[in-house]
């Protein structure tokens, strides 16, 4: 942790190492010690430590500096640094001045120059001054920080992506705190830059104004960029399907990279609670799932790229190459898609204008700390869905979960609903779908269209979160591999056609189990024409798959 600091500032450089030296014979093993010239640089350098999110425990100024004396440097000081103890170095023509500050500028004490010996004339009142200051003293938090507002699209992004990512990291809504002193004083030291939200702050002192997640993900050391451009097997995904064949791929001594747009864990990750997976009999959490499974890969060697995506595919003879976001590629002899499904837009009119600002696709674990006694609204019948208004419940006064259909029974587990009912806060509405979601600057209220009673209902809502089922993004993959006329991959046994091999398909043997149109390409998971759409079922192909990537690779 970093220690808290003990600044001193005087223009007479004899004076300033004296000070500096004796501060640090005392207190060094506790402080750190940092002398400045000038009051002008000193309140330059405090505004940085504010910044930085950093401690200081002392301000020792000399009185007699050009342009701004001490009282009036360490006036200055104070509102940046309020908790910090104040003290002037004097001369003795200036006793009167010193007494003067300290009933009137809120100067905590005057040492007359020169203060030998110090044992004496210094630390005995140093001592009993940083005591006090000890004594409500509360370690600042040392990680990232990061300014932003509730309802804003881009600071939701960010956060949901730090989450994500396991990047540890405090908030601080704006608007929420806009009364607390401290980011008041953030606030100031930031000036016209606190506009410019969000706004990350690094313990470095370095900052990013308007910050996305990309530029974000750099700074933290997220790795985004290949270490070479050759792999035995690329995997594009890292749900439960890439991070299996990752982890199996990379144990059975395949050169893996694993490249992920958002975080590692897919929609598993997005999961509150999955009760289903075999091995775990009080279910464990989608979040816990990508962490244990990243390690794992990354024990085994796996190379993660995230955030990074894939924008597209050719093949060069035995080489299929991936063209990445950034404009790099990586090729590979063997490729495995195992890009899973993303949410179903939810049609309706005001939903895409508040997206971020009250209106959610999927989890929004983000969010649900904030609904902390409000309302909010689950859109879908699914476990999903269900699985979402139980965790929601923790937080909210009350999750309502609304569907089209007149109950959960043909769409959701039943487990899950009978946990549901016992959940005092969780109410279903049925028979009812969002016709309009009102809000100027986010989600204020919701109209929903009764097909029961055939008439608009309008409540007001801070929350609506949607889960309405899901379709694969494929297209990246058009006029490469063969898909369904919804953008699943077809594979295996699904690209006979009247027992005919796939279009330019060209070696003696039909395609593998997961393999897709092009020899060395596999799909696996949710992506995959057919798959059943769970947890284990992902992990099982992925892994199944690597089977057939040796079979492929050692006729390659
Ligand atoms: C809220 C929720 C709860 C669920 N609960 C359960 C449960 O309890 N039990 C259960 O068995 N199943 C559950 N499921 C379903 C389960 O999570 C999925 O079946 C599973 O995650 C599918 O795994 P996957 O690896 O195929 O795809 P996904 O999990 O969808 O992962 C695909 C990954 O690919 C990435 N990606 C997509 N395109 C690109 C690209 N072009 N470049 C780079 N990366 C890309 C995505 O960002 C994503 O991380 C739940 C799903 C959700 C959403």
């Amino acid at each position: 942790m970093a220690k808290p600091i003990l600044l001193s500032v005087d223009d007479d450089p004899d004076v300033l190492r004296a000070i500096e030296r004796d501060l640090r014979t005392k207190y060094g093993a506790e402080f750190r010690v940092i002398g400045s010239d000038s009051p002008e640089s000193a309140l330059t350098l405090l505004k940085q430590l504010k910044l930085r999110n950093d401690s200081v425990a002392l301000l020792i100024a000399d009185q007699r500096m050009p342009y701004m004396d001490g009282v009036a440097f360490l006036q200055e000081a104070m509102h940046v640094f309020p908790e910090a103890k104040r003290a002037l170095l004097t001369a003795y023509a200036d006793t009167n001045a010193a007494i003067d500050a300290i009933n009137q500028a809120s100067i905590n004490y005057f040492f007359l120059k020169p203060w030998d010996p110090p044992s004496e004339h210094l630390y005995p009142q140093l001592d009993d001054l940083l005591d006090d200051w000890q004594a409500s003293y509360r370690p600042k938090f040392q990680g990232i920080r990061v300014l932003g507002t509730r309802w804003s699209p881009k600071s939701y992004e960010l956060r949901d992506f730090l989450a994500r990512n396991r990047v540890p990291y405090q908030w601080m809504d704006v608007e929420i705190s806009a009364n607390d002193p401290e980011t008041k004083r953030l606030l100031e030291v930031l000036g016209p830059e606190a506009s410019s939200l969000p706004v990350v702050l690094f313990p470095d002192g370095t900052k990013l104004l308007e910050s996305a997640p990309a530029e974000v993900a750099q700074k933290v050391g997220l790795k985004t960029r290949a270490q070479t451009n050759f792999y035995d097997l690329a995997i594009v995904g890292g749900g439960p399907a890439g991070l299996a064949a990752a982890v199996y791929g990379a144990s059975e001594g395949l050169h893996t990279v694993m490249i992920e747009r958002e975080a590692p864990g897919g929609q598993a990750g997005m999961s509150s609670r999955i009760e289903n997976y075999l091995g775990f009999p009080t279910g464990l959490s989608g979040g816990d799932l990508a962490r244990r499974a990243v390690v794992q890969a990354r024990r085994f060697g796996v190379e993660i790229l995230s955030p990074q995506e894939a924008t597209g595919i050719r093949t060069e003879g035995p080489y299929r190459i991936i063209k990445l976001a950034d404009g790099s590629e990586i090729s590979c002899h063997a490729l495995m898609i195992a890009t899973g499904v993303q949410w179903r837009r939810l049609e309706a009119p005001g939903v895409d204008r508040l997206q971020g600002a009250g209106i959610y696709y999927g989890g929004g674990a983000t969010e649900a700390m904030s609904c902390k006694g409000e309302i909010l609204y689950v859109i879908g019948g699914a476990n999903s869905a269900g699985q979402a208004a139980m965790n929601f419940a923790k937080y909210a006064e009350k999750a309502v979960i609304v569907v089209r259909g007149s109950s959960l029974s043909s769409t959701m587990s039943q487990y899950l609903i009978d946990q549901i009912k016992e959940v005092r806060n969780i109410q279903l509405w049925a028979n009812a779908s969002v016709a309009e979601a009102h809000g100027a600057t986010h989600l204020e209220e919701i109209s929903f269209l009764c097909s029961d009673t055939n008439r608009i209902e309008r409540v007001p809502a801070t929350a609506m979160f949607i889960f309405i089922g899901a379709l694969p993004r494929t297209d990246w993959l058009a006029g490469v591999v063969e898909r369904d006329e919804r953008g699943f991959i077809l594979t295996g046994p699904d690209l006979i056609r009247d027992g005919q091999r796939p279009k330019g398909w060209q070696l003696d043997r039909d395609p593998f189990l997961l393999e897709t149109s092009v020899p060395g390409i596999f799909a696996v998971g949710d992506v995959r024409h057919g798959s059943v759409k769970r947890v284990a079922s992902g992990v099982g192909e992925g892994s199944v798959a690597v089977q057939f990537i040796h079979q492929y690779l050692s006729k390659v």
